[in-house]
């Protein structure tokens, strides 16, 4: 009986999930998708995955909008636009990711601030039909800027029309396995497409250890993290599998606003590379840190980088 009575007591501390003890936010670029394929049906797949893993898993995530994609000919095409819809329906929030996704780094500045307000007229009365407004905007190539003069104009500008950066802590190259996986999948070899996928799920898992561990190298804590990820295929079909392995490291998942609440997000950026990079590594240089202590990011394999760049 006593050995029962273990037995019973120890299964729980086996078959229930963690505590969570960290947190994070999952936010989504280059919505409504991004595809080799620029159909309709193959938008409104990769829409209906990600946010039916995004619904398993109690994720209150944040898309952000590239309205070009929208555009068929001199027309917005209303089914495109229905595939945001079904975002806002599935308790997401969505963001603006400008019209075209110009580089700031490439494109006058004055012109980068036209396409912004461009790409917020069918997320703006997506949103007023709820009484919200658009409220956060991402950098395309997460390029802020390379002098600190335009970086703070253009955050001026954000700011005079209600909108705030979201910075992203979990850097990583999902679409470069997603480029690959799709091309597979549509070869018919699925057998290399389950191994692509392997490959990424398993790659999330270490860049996910990477940051966590900058993180306490660099501030002697982990902050409420904010993961970017891609409105893609292989995220359409796995992004599941990367969430399970969240959940196991001891995260929930919160909102943007929620995770911004951090502290750690009013530390002083005036990082100005030409690099899209973490904001860890921003607050990180702008506090005078340098080298060795931000080696060690984990890299794609290499039969998938050579993929990438084959075609
Ligand atoms: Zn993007």
């Amino acid at each position: 009986l006593l050995l029962l009575a273990l037995v019973s007591l120890a299964v729980p501390s086996f078959s229930v999930a963690q505590q969570p003890t960290r947190a994070i936010a999952i936010t989504v670029d280059d919505l409504p998708a991004v595809s080799l394929r620029r159909d309709v049906a193959t938008h409104a797949a990769i829409t209906r995955g990600i946010l039916d893993a995004f619904r398993r898993y109690g994720v209150p995530a944040i898309g952000f909008v590239n309205e070009s994609k929208l555009a068929d000919g001199d027309r917005i095409d209303s089914a495109r636009v229905a595939l945001l819809r079904a975002w806002l329906d599935a308790g997401m929030q969505l963001g603006n990711h400008s019209y075209s996704h110009p580089d700031l780094h490439g494109v006058p500045l004055e012109q980068y601030e036209d396409d912004v307000l461009r790409g917020e007229r069918v997320t703006r009365s997506l949103l007023a039909e709820r009484g919200l407004e658009p409220r956060w905007f991402r950098h395309p190539f997460l390029h802020t800027g390379t002098d600190l003069d335009t970086k703070r104009r253009f955050e001026r500008f954000l700011d005079e029309h209600g909108y705030r950066v979201a910075p992203v802590t979990f850097d990583n190259y999902d679409f470069i396995f997603a480029r690959v996986y799709e091309r597979t999948v549509e070869s018919g070899d699925r057998g290399t497409a389950q191994r692509v996928a392997d490959a990424y799920v398993a790659y999330m898992d270490s860049v996910v250890g990477y940051y966590e561990a900058q993180s306490r190298t660099l501030f002697g804590t982990e902050p409420a993290q904010v993961l970017l990820l891609h409105a893609n295929r292989l995220n359409a079909d796995h992004v599941g599998r990367v969430l399970e392995s969240l959940v196991r490291r001891g995260y929930r998942f919160v909102t943007i606003d929620e995770a911004l609440r951090d502290p750690a997000y009013s530390q002083p950026d005036e990082y100005i590379g030409a690099g899209g990079i973490t904001w860890l590594h921003r607050w990180a240089l702008t506090a005078g840190k340098r080298g060795a202590v931000f080696a060690g990011e984990p890299t794609v394999p290499e039969w998938i980088a050579t993929r990438f760049e084959g075609r």
